[in-house]
């Protein structure tokens, strides 16, 4: 018997049913986190770059991506990081608000289904903190993230099958991302992130919030140096090219 699978399927199922009968936005009578009218407020349309995400009419990859690969095999993101995104995703990670993103984890989910059918990868693995910031704020938001994804999946589809969670190591202490230039964001050595055991499969990488993607880059070269045999990115929201 899978605990950790039952526990989960058995969250979402109580949450689902008994807790969540309100739009998260405006409160209204609904029985999914965003009511018919709240809904098409936020762009969630898949008219992006499978590389990095950004927004456009393409084929599949920008002309950026097309002559720089990512070294990731395709992105899925939920929506943009703008205007009421931005400050949901803000309220969840910086004060506490974590339900906020429930409302991303369900329009993943959603996204993941209708890519991948029954065959999801095998491995999960976050952007991890240093240990020192997980101390600092007393929790680790991507775990948040992982947890809330999870359970909007499990929700989602039936798995049949448990999910491998990997641990990557951050080796350095560095600043946050969002208080770095764009600059310093882009030189990240692909060294900073360690994968401690060996893989054998296909692994989604997850964050809440994709900006540069050289965070991402660097974690997706250290899970194929462990032997990932493909890796896809999973993002909440992307922020628009221009930032
Ligand atoms: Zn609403
Ligand atoms: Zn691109």
């Amino acid at each position: 018997m899978d605990w950790s699978h039952l526990s989960t399927k058995l969250f979402s199922v109580v949450y689902y049913r008994f807790f969540l009968k309100h739009c998260y936005l405006c409160r209204q009578p609904s029985s999914s986190t965003l009511c018919t009218w709240c809904q098409p407020l936020l762009d969630t349309k898949d008219d992006r770059c499978s590389g990095c995400g950004t927004k456009g009419e393409f084929l599949s990859l920008c002309g950026k991506c097309q002559s720089s690969k990512r070294p990731w095999q395709s992105c899925l993101v939920a929506t943009d990081y703008e205007s009421t995104n931005s400050h949901l995703i803000r309220a969840a990670k910086f004060h506490n608000q974590h339900h906020y993103f429930r409302i991303y984890s369900d329009i993943l989910a959603q996204k993941i289904c209708e890519h991948y059918g029954e065959h999801l990868p095998t491995h999960w693995a976050t952007v991890p903190s240093h240990i020192n910031r997980v101390r600092e704020r007393g929790k680790c938001s991507n775990d948040i993230v992982y947890k809330t994804l999870k359970q909007s999946l499990y929700h989602t589809i039936e798995l049949n099958k448990p999910i491998n969670r990997l641990y990557l190591k951050k080796q350095i202490h560095t600043a946050p991302q969002h208080q770095q230039t764009r600059t310093r964001r882009l030189a990240i050595p692909s060294s900073l992130f360690q994968c401690p055991e060996q893989i054998q499969g296909h692994v989604a990488l997850i964050d809440d919030v994709m900006t540069t993607g050289s965070t991402l880059e660097a974690c997706t070269h250290s899970l194929l140096k462990a032997g990932a045999s493909r890796v896809d990115v999973w993002v909440f929201a992307r922020t628009p090219a221009s930032l």
